[in-house]
């Protein structure tokens, strides 16, 4: 056994094996803490991978491999319980199962070296809702949503004890108005214990609205990390009788969840290969970068990984901070990708892509973006060639006049699935063919059915005609 993992010996009540679902969800299985021997690690434990979203019910044995490095010890059980996040093999060959998240991301980091990089660092921002509840009813028989019209908005929520601070007014509030301080200093402090390295926390803009921001770190770990600090954070608000939402866009009028990632690549001596002498003091190879991310935002295909909900094309709208069109720039909060203005030094050239929300599965839209950037820095995609800016001005406020020549994102999934169609030959190699058909059909279902259930939007405009 992993010498780490020497000190748990005798010490432990249960095992907690966390598989991470197609929908980028943790499933679990509990063992007796005396089965921490080399046999898990070597074996692994079976399970049925259609249920999790993957594969077909035929073929569908797979096996859970539990990943020494990512041991903690859970801190929602009574019991003393070491918790491990999975790689999966196949039953078949014992190779890995390509299409499972953090395969599909190490696939990724695998296409570094071909453009001349050891690493890809990643700061992701995760912005979050807390309210009390919410209720719905979409069943055939229900009564349909329950409604509030609350301060000028449709909330589909209720929002939590949060002093409720007048719209889009919450940025960096400070207790009482930010009355969530002591409840995200507790999710900051567990996180810590679990060895997740936080940047920092604050009210976000919108009422009840939150953001933790992460330091940096390599690939599948921050992956890691977001899909374990959203654990926390469910958890956690459970025990305060709360609930803690990632959806990109739960309240109309008031600011989405996004989750911005800051990103740069390194090379084998640590060097930072985005610090040169082009705009913002950025490298061309980050400027290629950033033009592949914008390219493959643009027709749908990143979007429909990184962006994979309906209510994700809510959120892309003027207004709030969102992106919604294929541009970087400086210090400009409209565009896609923003390169922090403050940033003298090299070592910490980076880009900000603004674009994914946490409703993505995040192994498989860290993947995508990482893929696309990649691209983009093979065929040596120059952004302002490409007609990406930089546009220093709020996009939100061009003319139409003014607005001519720039590029929107696709305004809703089912768009951005056919351009995942069109566009995936730079997926190629590390998203599986049955990967991306499975997704296709996953999201056509998701489509499908919201567009069958009434929304609160139609009884607003329907009720009384
Ligand atoms: N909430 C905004 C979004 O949907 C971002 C606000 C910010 O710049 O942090 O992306
Ligand atoms: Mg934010
Ligand atoms: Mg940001």
């Amino acid at each position: 056994m992993q010498e780490s993992l020497m000190k748990y010996n005798g010490k432990i009540d249960f095992i907690d094996l966390k598989v991470v679902d197609i929908n980028g969800r943790l499933r679990h299985v509990m063992l007796p803490g005396d089965r921490l021997d080399d046999s898990i690690f070597a074996e692994g434990i079976g399970f049925d991978a259609s249920n999790f979203g993957y594969a077909t019910v035929e073929d569908s044995d797979m096996i859970m491999v539990p990943d020494p490095d990512t041991a903690f010890v859970d801190p929602f059980y009574e019991a003393t319980t070491l918790s491990f996040l999975c790689d999966v093999i196949k039953t078949s060959d014992g190779k890995p199962f390509m299409q499972y998240p953090r395969n599909v991301l190490k696939s990724a980091v695998g296409k570094l070296r071909t453009v001349g990089a050891a690493e890809a660092l990643f700061g992701p921002e995760l912005e979050f809702h807390i309210f009390e509840g919410v209720s719905y009813d979409v069943s055939a028989s229900g009564a349909g949503y329950r409604v509030e019209v609350s301060e000028g908005y449709w909330n589909s929520g209720t929002l939590s004890k949060e002093t409720r601070v007048d719209q889009k007014s919450g940025y960096h509030r400070c207790p009482p108005a930010d009355s969530m301080a002591e409840f995200r200093n507790e999710v900051v402090l567990t996180l810590k214990k679990l060895g997740i390295p936080v940047k920092y926390h604050h009210h976000e803009v919108s009422s009840a609205q939150h953001e933790i921001e992460f330091l940096f770190q390599k690939a599948v770990s921050s992956a890691d990390s977001i899909v374990i600090s959203k654990y926390v954070l469910q958890n956690l608000a459970y025990r305060h009788g709360l609930t803690v939402t990632f959806m990109p866009k739960p309240l109309f009028a008031e600011a989405g969840n996004g989750m911005h990632v800051h990103q740069f690549l390194r090379d084998g001596s640590g060097r930072n290969l985005f610090s040169g002498d082009e705009y913002c003091g950025l490298s061309s190879m980050a400027l290629s970068y950033t033009a592949g991310i914008l390219f493959h935002s643009l027709s749908g295909s990143l979007l429909a990984f990184g962006n994979p909900s309906t209510n994700s094309y809510r959120r892309l709208v003027p207004g709030f901070e969102a992106p919604i069109c294929a541009v970087f720039a400086r210090g400009n909060r409209s565009a896609a990708v923003r390169i922090p203005g403050y940033v003298k030094d090299p070592a910490k050239a980076r880009i900000e892509y603004r674009t994914l929300d946490a409703s993505c599965n995040a192994y498989y839209g860290i993947a995508a973006m990482l893929c696309a950037g990649i691209d983009g820095v093979k065929e040596k995609m120059n952004p302002s060639e490409m007609g990406f800016g930089p546009i220093e001005s709020n996009i939100y406020n061009l003319s139409e006049e003014e607005k001519k020549g720039i590029r929107f994102f696709p305004s809703d999934l089912k768009a951005a699935i056919n351009g995942l169609a069109e566009d995936n030959d730079y997926l190629k190699g590390t998203f599986p063919e049955d990967l991306i058909s499975r997704w296709t059909s996953l999201k056509e279902k998701e489509i499908k059915y919201v567009n069958s259930v009434p929304s609160p939007a139609e009884f607003k405009l329907y009720y009384d005609l």
